[in-house]
């Protein structure tokens, strides 16, 4: 089934003209309403103008995830706060998070895009959709939220966290739908498993899970757990939120990009040029349709691969491959996003400590984990009351890795000049 047949499955060459007729239309609205742009445009000597196809991208400036700290919080909205009906955030201290803003019409478009996706899962207003994805500031609760009321299903706000309760509900409301990260969904599985619980008897049916890269046999152990059939979606937060891509049941070999709302180019991450359609590469995302936050050339820190070839689903849309490396340093740890320099940013402001510190990251179970060491100054070490001192300082990173990026951290403390200078910051355990 497909819920927006008109657009879902256009004809290829209706689909480039409707991308470029778009494209135009935000490149102006860009131009003359966000500063930045107006400035970074004129900086590469390019006008909305002169681009007249796809092709012509290229010619435009890429922004990136910096560019969007650096303007913290709304300094690359387009329109009025008046106009603004929704914020979300991603995690970080001031200056270091982003803020994505949205419209009424964006809530829509967002809505328009889940429902899509819900709908390439064969969901229909008769399933009851069992929501763990994380509610609040992070885009995947809320954005799975209203996709699942367009379409008419019942949503269970679940949100994350909680195990026994979620399998309480997920025993006595019976969901026919999961939605969560892959990696709390094997952790559900596991806590079924203890409390003696059969999730395969489970009214389960179907689970959409994401935010977080997942392979081939994770998808092999979730399905056999609950006896499912497990497909993936995708999406940044910068660009709309989950929902930008989706894997149709008919294909199971990569998600479907909605390319009348987004456009997606390949490019080589050193150097920043564009391949050709089908190579590995950074993906680099344009909002066509955005109001609030359009961008234009996001580069989104995502290595996969488009596939052209058509689908059995009848969407015309590429697909992209799952995501399983990024370009950058950034980490997704229980399915946020963090980057080591945030980290950073917390130890310095901490007294008493060296800027070395190590992050070493595992699964316990199912679950990531996260051990960070950190290295004190000289003379908290030689200070009579140390210990104290220690303890105090451990609780308070600890306090301020949970209030700041939401992530639950075991903090060690060690002495001066443990930590080799030039040994790895980050060790990530994990296989995927
Ligand atoms: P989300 O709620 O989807 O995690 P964020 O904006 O917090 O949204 O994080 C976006 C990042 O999460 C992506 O750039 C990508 O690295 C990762 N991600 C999201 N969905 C997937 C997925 N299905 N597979 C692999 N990685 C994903
Ligand atoms: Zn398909």
């Amino acid at each position: 089934m497909i819920y927006n047949e008109e657009f879902e499955t256009m004809p290829r060459e209706v689909i480039k003209s409707l991308q470029v007729k778009r494209l135009q239309q935000v490149l102006e609205r860009v131009y003359h309403t966000v500063g930045f742009y107006k400035k970074s445009f004129d900086a590469a000597k390019v006008k909305p103008d002169d681009i007249k196809s796809i092709a012509d991208m290229k010619k435009l400036p890429f922004i990136t995830r910096k560019d969007l700290r650096d303007n913290y919080p709304f300094g690359l909205f387009s329109v009025p706060m008046s106009s603004v009906v929704r914020l979300h955030a991603s995690s970080g201290t001031s200056g270091r998070s982003a803020v994505f803003g949205y419209t009424k019409r964006d809530i829509e478009t967002w809505s328009d895009l889940i429902a899509r996706c819900l709908v390439a899962a064969g969901i229909t207003k008769n399933d009851i959709i069992h929501n763990a994805f994380g509610y609040g500031l992070f885009t995947g609760g809320l954005g799975l939220h209203y996709g699942a009321e367009k379409i008419g299903a019942s949503v269970i706000p679940m949100s994350g966290g909680n195990a026994k309760r979620q399998i309480m509900i997920l025993q006595d409301f019976g969901p026919t739908v999961i939605c969560c990260t892959p990696s709390y969904a094997l952790h559900l599985a596991e806590e079924g498993k203890a409390l003696g619980v059969d999730m395969k008897s489970l009214k389960l049916r179907v689970g959409i899970f994401g935010a977080e890269p997942w392979n081939k046999s994770t998808r092999d152990e979730i399905e056999k757990a609950f006896g499912i059939t497990a497909l993936d979606l995708f999406g940044l937060s910068e660009v709309i939120g989950p929902g930008m891509a989706m894997e149709c049941l008919e294909g199971r070999n990569g998600m479907h990009i909605f390319e009348d709302h987004f456009i997606v180019e390949t490019i080589n991450p050193q150097t920043g040029e564009v391949l050709p359609e089908g190579s590995e590469g950074e993906l680099v995302f344009t909002t066509l349709t955005k109001e609030a936050g359009p961008l234009i050339r996001y580069r989104s820190g995502d290595i996969s691969r488009l596939i052209t070839e058509p689908c059995r689903c009848g969407r015309s849309h590429v697909k992209m491959e799952r995501v399983l490396k990024r370009s950058d340093d950034m980490l997704i740890i229980r399915g946020i996003n963090i980057f080591p320099s945030q980290i950073e940013a917390i130890l310095v402001d901490i007294e008493g400590l060296q800027p070395n510190y190590q992050i070493i990251i595992d699964k316990v179970g199912a679950l990531d984990s996260l051990d960070l060491q950190v290295e004190v100054s000289d003379k908290i070490c030689s200070d009579s009351g140390g210990v104290k001192e220690l303890q105090k300082i451990e609780k308070r990173i600890v306090k301020d890795m949970k209030d700041y990026l939401g992530i639950a951290a075991r903090v060690k403390l060690v002495q001066p000049n443990t930590l080799q200078k030039t040994g790895a910051k980050v060790i990530d355990k994990r296989r995927y």
